[in-house]
């Protein structure tokens, strides 16, 4: 295969390339980290759609929210010793007709909230067709009834749990929920995935501590295994091409003096699927088939450190769902800290609205964006009056990636390497994750080092 002409570059060679300093990379560089390994990084920091702002003793995940599930992430959270929040005991609450409402338990939501007939049939509805396919999505995937019901939820849109639903507030709370945990519209995802979210949500509320809060912020943990990378990692370079023969890579990227060729005997390419189809044009037709067949959540996220100083009406709950907001989800990481009766002043709430909300957001410009926020917030929590700092913006092209209907189907040609080319990235596993980010990247770097 040739690689682009570029007769000027620099050129220099090291055993492992790894392009792509977000969760996935840096997992799969340090991994590799007693061997001659380079991290090109296109931006001017690491951690990709990792990113945490920190004020005093507060913090605000402006990227990834939660830390979840099992596996290497964790793995490596303990190993660096970095303090992990607990959010046992907090809850998740729906905030609506002004009155806010605990849905930790969510069939109370129902009798306890302001809603009609219509409305109460409605979730009940939505609430059955979800919670009769937990049993099969918790199954060994392997059995052959838990292979067929997942097989009918992947080809289907999740929009299917509103079928022949007339009420206004179940379609919201749907757009709302797939909204703020996938950054999509139901009709643009397969089931799978939102059901399985939701799925957890309704049955096992106790689940919910299994999602943590790294002291610090996630970014705890990417800035930790940044350092520990030291000069292996180069900001500001990015990779335009990536081309290979049996045995070796060769990447040609930019830095401030130039551009350069990289030689490497594998590399590992970490960057999210859109721009992983564009820095390998001879990709085989079946890889490019299953990258163009992922999509992203999109979110618009605005961080606000509080100074309030006594208890708040929301300091026992981790999440807030707002539908009819400019957002639609209030998180607040500052949960994680509160125990017991001391509360320290101050606070962190982070707003978000996914999917078309987000679209419609994108058209703003950022302090229209930050006003409404900012106004929807007061009339949520008016005794936040002059006590909100100033909102800090984040626009997401991409959170979560998801599959419509019949889209997964190709995934598994991703798992596969291309020769000396290896894939990491949120993208691979079963419930795109930073989890999943971190476990691919290890499992990327232990291919590589079987094979060197
Ligand atoms: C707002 C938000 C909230 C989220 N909440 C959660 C949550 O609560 N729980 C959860 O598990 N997950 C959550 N996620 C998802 C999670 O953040 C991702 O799954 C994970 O961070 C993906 O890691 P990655 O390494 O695969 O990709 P990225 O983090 O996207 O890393 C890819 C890296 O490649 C770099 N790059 C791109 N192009 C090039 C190039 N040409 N050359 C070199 N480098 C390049 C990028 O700059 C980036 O640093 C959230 C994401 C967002 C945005």
């Amino acid at each position: 295969m040739s690689t682009n002409e570029s007769p000027s570059a620099r050129e220099e060679t090291h055993e492992v390339v790894v392009i792509g300093a977000g969760m996935a990379g840096l997992m799969a560089a340090t991994t590799l980290a007693d061997r001659d390994v380079v991290v090109l990084e296109a931006a001017d920091r690491a951690g990709g759609r990792v990113d945490t702002v920190r004020r005093g003793d507060y913090w605000i995940n402006l990227g990834t929210q939660f830390t979840e599930g099992t596996g290497p992430l964790i793995d490596a959270l303990h190993r660096h010793r970095i303090p992990l929040g607990t959010l046992e005991g907090k809850s998740v609450a729906l905030s609506l007709g002004g009155k806010q409402v605990d849905t930790s338990n969510p069939f109370s939501l129902m009798v306890r909230s302001r809603m009609s007939f219509l409305d109460r049939v409605g979730l009940a509805v939505v609430g059955t067709r979800i919670l009769a396919n937990v049993p099969f999505l918790e199954m060994n995937p392997a059995k052959r009834l838990a292979r067929w019901a997942r097989a009918k939820l992947d080809a289907r849109p999740a929009s299917y749990v509103l079928r022949g639903i007339g009420s206004k507030l179940t379609k919201d709370m749907v757009r709302s929920w797939s909204g703020q945990w996938m950054g999509c519209e139901p009709e643009e995802t397969a089931a799978t995935q939102f059901v399985s979210s939701m799925g957890i949500l309704l049955t096992d509320p106790e689940k919910v501590p299994n999602l943590t809060l790294p002291q610090g912020g996630n970014q705890t943990l990417t800035d930790v295994l940044t350092a520990d990378l030291g000069d292996k990692i180069r900001l500001n370079s990015p990779v335009t091409s990536v081309a290979w023969t049996a045995d070796g890579v060769v990447v040609d990227y930019e830095d401030d003096a130039g551009p350069v060729r990289l030689h490497a005997r594998r590399a590992i390419v970490a960057v999210p699927a859109d721009v992983a189809v564009t820095i390998m044009p001879g990709l085989p037709p079946e890889y490019r088939k299953a990258y163009d067949a992922i999509r992203y959540g999109r979110y618009v996220v605005v961080g606000f450190f509080t100074h309030e100083e006594g208890p708040q009406s929301w300091d026992d709950y981790l999440a807030v769902s707002t539908p009819g907001l400019a957002f639609q989800a209030v998180f607040n990481h500052a949960a994680a800290l509160r125990r017991g009766s001391s509360r320290r002043p101050g606070g962190a709430l982070a707003c978000f609205a996914g999917g078309a909300e987000a679209d419609k957001l994108f058209e703003l410009t950022d302090s229209e964006i930050v006003s409404r926020f900012t106004a929807d917030l007061l009339s949520l929590y008016p005794e936040l009056e002059g006590k909100l700092g100033e909102g800090i913006l984040r626009r997401h092209p991409r959170v979560v990636p998801f599959w419509a209907p019949e889209g997964r189907a190709s995934l598994p040609t991703l798992r596969q390497n291309l020769g000396p080319v290896h894939l990491a990235g949120d993208y691979q596993l079963d419930l795109p994750s930073l989890a999943d980010a971190a476990s691919s990247g290890q499992q990327a770097a232990e291919k590589v080092l079987a094979s060197l």
